[in-house]
C-alpha cells in the first residue's frame, strides 16, 4: 500500500525534481561538444509547446532544476567566450549553447513576466568580455532587487522541499518500524506456541463469529500487556492482519528455513568433514508415512545429532526413499559423499542386502557406506568393525610420539567432567591426526534415537482435533519444536525477511 497515501499526505511528485541547492558548486550535464550553426538555429525563443515562453530548450525549463552545462571550449566572439569557472562563483548561472549566452536561472523561474530583466531571462547576456565586471556584468545583476527578490524565492523552494523530502523519510522509516515491531510480535507468539508445542488454532466459536485459538488469545493478551504493540494496531490496515491460517502458515515455514539454515551451517562448518545420515519412520493419526531425517557430526568438540527434515511420502518402498534422501541432502546443500556412515532401524526397506537403502545409496556414490543398525548394545562391535572397512576416509594414524603426548595429555586432564572429545578439542591444533580420527569415530552413528524422539513431539503435535493440518504445516512445527534450542534463538530480523520475500506483502516491511 502507499505509505503516502495512508498518512494522507500524497505528495506532488514534480516537486521532488529539483535538489539543487544555489550554494552547491556540482555542475551537470558536461558536454564536451562544440555548438554546431545548425544546433544552434534549432531552438529559438520563440518555440511554443514544450518550450516555456522565452527560454532557449537547452536550459532548465519552468519547474525544472538548474542545468550548468560545461563544455571544453565555448564558441568565441571577438577573441572572447564564456568561461565555466563562472558557475562556481554565479549559482544562478545558465549558459545556453543555442543561444551562446547566458542566462540567470532565479530570475527565469520566479519572477512575473513583466518584471524579468530580459537580458538574463529571454536575450541572454552575451558580453563576455565585461561579464565580471562590477558595473556591467554578473555582480551588477546580483546586485539587481528583482534579482534578490528571485533568488529568495529560489532558497526557499529549496528548503521546502528538503524538509519535506525528510519528513517524508522520517515517517516512512517510523512506520516500516511499526510494521516490522507488529510482525516480530506475532512471530514471538508463534515462536512461544511451537517451543511448547501447544495447538496454535481453536475452534471456531459461532457466538463470538471469531477462533477460540491460543494463538488468537496470545497475541490479544500481548496486546493488552504490550502499550507500544497496541498503539502500533491502530496502523495497521484491515485488509493485512497478517494473523490468517496462511499468514501463520507463511511464518512457521519462513521459522523452520532460518532454523534449517543454522543447522545446514553447522554441519558444513563441522569439526571433520564427515557426518553420518539416521533415518527413521512413522505413522502419524492421519495415517501418513513421516519419514524424520537427522544428521551427526563433530562440531566445536561435540557431538551433536540434529534433526534436518520430517517428509512424507505416498510410496514406501526403497527407491523412493533413496531419491527423497539424497535430493534432501543435495537440496540443503549438504555433500552426500561426505557420509561417514548410516543408521536406520532394522526393517528391510531400509537395511536388504541386494535393494535396501543402505545399499542403493552405497551404489550412487560408488563406495561402501557402512550402515549399522539402531542398536545402542552393539556399540562396541559396530566402531571395531567400520574402522576396519573404512578404507575411503584415509585417516592418518597418530604417530607414536604424538599418541605418547596425547596420552599424557589425556590423564592430566582426566578428572574433567569432560569427554575426551572435548578434551582434544581444545587442543586439535597440536594432536591434529588424534581429533579427527576421535571425531570420526564420534561421527559414527549406532542410534537412531534422535529420529524417535522426533515422533514423540510430532505425537504431541498431531493431537485428534488438529486432523485437518496440512503435512507441510505439521512437519514445520515438529521440525521446530523438537530443535527448540535453535528455535528459541532464531534471529527474527531473518525470519522477517525470509517472510517478506516469501510473497508480494500488502504492508511493507523493509
Ligand atoms: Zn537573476
Amino acid at each position: 500500500m502507499d505509505i503516502r497515501a495512508f498518512f494522507g499526505k500524497k505528495r506532488k511528485v514534480e516537486e521532488k525534481i529539483d535538489h539543487e541547492e544555489p550554494h552547491c558548486s556540482k555542475q551537470v550535464e558536461a558536454q564536451n561538444t562544440i555548438a554546431t550553426p545548425s544546433s544552434m538555429a534549432t531552438g529559438s525563443s520563440t518555440h511554443v509547446g514544450n518550450v516555456s515562453y522565452g527560454i532557449p530548450s537547452d536550459i532548465a525549463q519552468i519547474g525544472k532544476p538548474i542545468k550548468q552545462v560545461v563544455l571544453d571550449t565555448y564558441p568565441k566572439q571577438h577573441n572572447r567566450a564564456f568561461v565555466s569557472d563562472w558557475f562556481k562563483r554565479y549559482k544562478w548561472l545558465q549558459y545556453s549553447i543555442e543561444k551562446d549566452a547566458a542566462f540567470c536561472y532565479p530570475c527565469q523561474q520566479f519572477l512575473p513576466h513583466g518584471s524579468k530583466q530580459t537580458s538574463y531571462t529571454s536575450t541572454g547576456f552575451r558580453n563576455w568580455k565585461n561579464a565580471t565586471y562590477s558595473k556591467t556584468g554578473f555582480p551588477k545583476h546580483e546586485k539587481s532587487i528583482s534579482h534578490i527578490q528571485a533568488m529568495s524565492m529560489w532558497q526557499e523552494k529549496l528548503q521546502r522541499i528538503s524538509t519535506s523530502s525528510s519528513v517524508e523519510t522520517m515517517i516512512h522509516q517510523k512506520l516500516l518500524e511499526k510494521y516490522r515491531y507488529y510482525v516480530k510480535s506475532i512471530i514471538e507468539v508463534i515462536q512461544f506456541l511451537i517451543v511448547n508445542e501447544l495447538a496454535l488454532r481453536g475452534n471456531y466459536i459461532l457466538e463470538e463469529g471469531k477462533e477460540q485459538g491460543l494463538f488468537q488469545n496470545l497475541f490479544e493478551y500481548t496486546c493488552m500487556k504490550d502499550p507500544n504493540l497496541n498503539e502500533i494496531l491502530t496502523h495497521i490496515p484491515q485488509n493485512a492482519t497478517y494473523r490468517s491460517p496462511e499468514i501463520q502458515n507463511q511464518i512457521v515455514q519462513s521459522m523452520v528455513q532460518a532454523v534449517r539454515s543454522s543447522i545446514v551451517k553447522a554441519i558444513n562448518e563441522s569439526d571433520v568433514k564427515w557426518f553420518t545420515l539416521m533415518e527413521d519412520g512413522t505413522r502419524d493419526k492421519n495415517n501418513r508415512e513421516n519419514i524424520a531425517l537427522a544428521i551427526r557430526y563433530a562440531k566445536d568438540g561435540v557431538v551433536n545429532e540434529s534433526l534436518l527434515v520430517v517428509k512424507t511420502t505416498e510410496n514406501l518402498d526403497a527407491a523412493t526413499f533413496t531419491e527423497l534422501t539424497l535430493n534432501t541432502l543435495t537440496e540443503n546443500n549438504i555433500d552426500p559423499s561426505c557420509m561417514l556412515s548410516q543408521c536406520y532401524d532394522g526393517a528391510s526397506v531400509m537395511s536388504g542386502k541386494v535393494s535396501g537403502v543402505a545399499t542403493r545409496i552405497e551404489n550412487k556414490l560408488g563406495r561402501k557406506i557402512p550402515y549399522v543398525h539402531c542398536y545402542n548394545h552393539r556399540l562396541h562391535l559396530i566402531v571395531v568393525r567400520t574402522i576396519s572397512e573404512m578404507t575411503f576416509i584415509s585417516l592418518k594414524i597418530p604417530s607414536r610420539e604424538e599418541v605418547s603426548v596425547v596420552k599424557a595429555y589425556l590423564s592430566r586432564n582426566a578428572d574433567k567432567m569432560e569427554n575426551t572429545l572435548q578434551v582434544l578439542y581444545r587442543q586439535r591444533e597440536a594432536f591434529k591426526d588424534t581429533y579427527e580420527l576421535f571425531a570420526s569415530v564420534a561421527t559414527i552413528g549406532c542410534s537412531t534415537a534422535v529420529c524417535e524422539s522426533t515422533f514423540s513431539s510430532l505425537t504431541a503435535i498431531n493431537r485428534l482435533q488438529r486432523l485437518s493440518m496440512g503435512h507441510e504445516r505439521m512437519a514445520g512445527m515438529v521440525f521446530l519444536a523438537f530443535e527448540k534450542k535453535r528455535t528459541k534463538s532464531v534471529d527474527l530480523n531473518e525470519v522477517l525477511r525470509i517472510f517478506n520475500n516469501m510473497a508480494n506483502r500488502r504492508i511493507q516491511l523493509f
